[in-house]
């Protein structure tokens, strides 16, 4: 349930209701919307409700309780109208402009991360990939050059100025990665790992949650869930393809899944198309597809000779076609841009049903 606070509620109230809420064994989590403090209440508040409700609106500054029926509250619309925006270094993510995150599969050499990095900056990417712990599907794969390639990246990210993305696979893995590292990835084999998910809650750096293989929607927001009630409020998605029973691509790009997440979440979205079709070629009409349904950005994977890449060669883009997909997916941003507005910051109330509208592109 919300806990909506009068629009001229001081502090001392706001501070009165949160301490109720602990009292019941529960925990408060406030945001200043537009003119009010909300007050999310989260834990087991099971056959409590009705009670609950009308304990806490009788509390001073209180202008009313919303009962929430979605399992998702922090991540949800109702509790943070506006969309929420993940700054690193000079990127944005969110704000409206198209976030470019691209770089290799796996990082194999510092050679080929830094000739790699110098060109998708030169052609506009906004943010640097490359993995250092892989999950491979195979244990006899390349598994990736761990902490030496974490050194990489940090120093890519001094030459560059770009910020670094990497996939963190497990809970102990946490803290080198975040010391070296300016998002952490968690990869579609984790992202029911409540573990990590709660373990990376809990680290300063926006987290990038890419969609599991088989997950709902829902799913997928609960697991953002437990980052953000874990202390992170940083949280970006990404939809990198779900399994079906077609064959000819790796996984199926779920695109409705972007205007779906818009309307349902304030956090960003990203739409992974290497991933997604496992086949370079289908990476830029994808990367169309998903900037056109409003996706916050792109992730796509980049190597200087992906036939000789150590780990999914078949889809990595060469930096000629990475500059080609620059190319393509601008222009289909300023345009989509134009069909949609401007972001919708304002003017929705706590308990509205969601800040952009029936298009779900509120923002595009
Ligand atoms: C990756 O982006 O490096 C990766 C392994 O992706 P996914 O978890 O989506 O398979
Ligand atoms: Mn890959």
């Amino acid at each position: 349930m919300f806990v909506v606070m009068t629009a001229g509620a001081i502090e001392a109230e706001v501070l009165g209701v949160k301490s109720r809420i602990l009292a019941e064994g529960l925990t408060p989590f406030d945001h200043q919307d537009l003119d009010h403090v909300v007050i999310a209440v989260v834990g087991e508040i099971g056959g409590r409700k009705p009670a609950l409700i009308e304990a806490f609106s009788v509390l001073p500054g209180v202008e009313r309780v919303t009962p929430i029926n979605s399992p998702f509250k922090l991540t949800s619309r109702e509790f943070h109208p506006e969309d929420t925006v993940i700054r690193v270094l000079d990127a944005a993510i969110g704000d409206g402009s198209l976030s470019v995150m691209a770089g290799p599969c796996s990082i194999e050499s510092r050679d080929q991360l830094f000739e790699t990095a110098e060109a998708v900056k030169a052609a506009g990417a906004t943010v640097l990939r490359g993995g250092a712990f892989k999950p491979r599907t195979s244990p006899y794969s390349f598994q990736g050059l761990g902490v030496e390639a974490l050194r990489y990246l940090a120093e890519a990210r001094e030459q560059t100025g770009l910020p670094v993305i990497t996939e963190v696979m497990e809970p102990s893995q946490v803290d080198i990665v975040a010391e070296y590292a300016d998002i952490l990835q968690i990869g579609t084999r984790n992202m029911q790992n409540y573990s990590l998910l709660r373990d990376v809650g809990r680290v300063a750096r926006p987290v990038m949650l890419k969609r599991g293989y088989g997950a709902t929607v829902e799913e997928w927001l609960m697991a953002a869930e437990y980052i953000v009630s874990s202390g992170n409020p940083n949280v970006i998605l990404c939809e990198r393809g779900i399994r079906t029973f077609e064959t000819y691509t790796r996984n199926t790009l779920d695109l409705s899944a972007v205007p779906l997440l818009h309307h349902l979440t304030h956090l960003p979205v990203i739409v992974d198309p290497s991933h997604a079709t496992g086949k370079r070629w289908l990476v830029r009409p994808l990367a169309i597809g998903g900037v056109a349904v409003g996706a916050d950005g792109v992730m796509v994977e980049v190597h200087p000779d992906p036939d000789a890449a150590l780990s999914d060669a078949e889809q990595q883009l060469d930096l000629d076609m990475f500059r080609s997909l620059m190319d393509a997916i601008v222009p289909v941003h300023e345009h989509v841009r134009g069909l949609h507005g401007e972001p919708v910051l304002a003017g929705v109330s706590a308990a509205g049903s969601g800040a952009r509208g029936g298009d779900g592109l509120g923002k595009h």
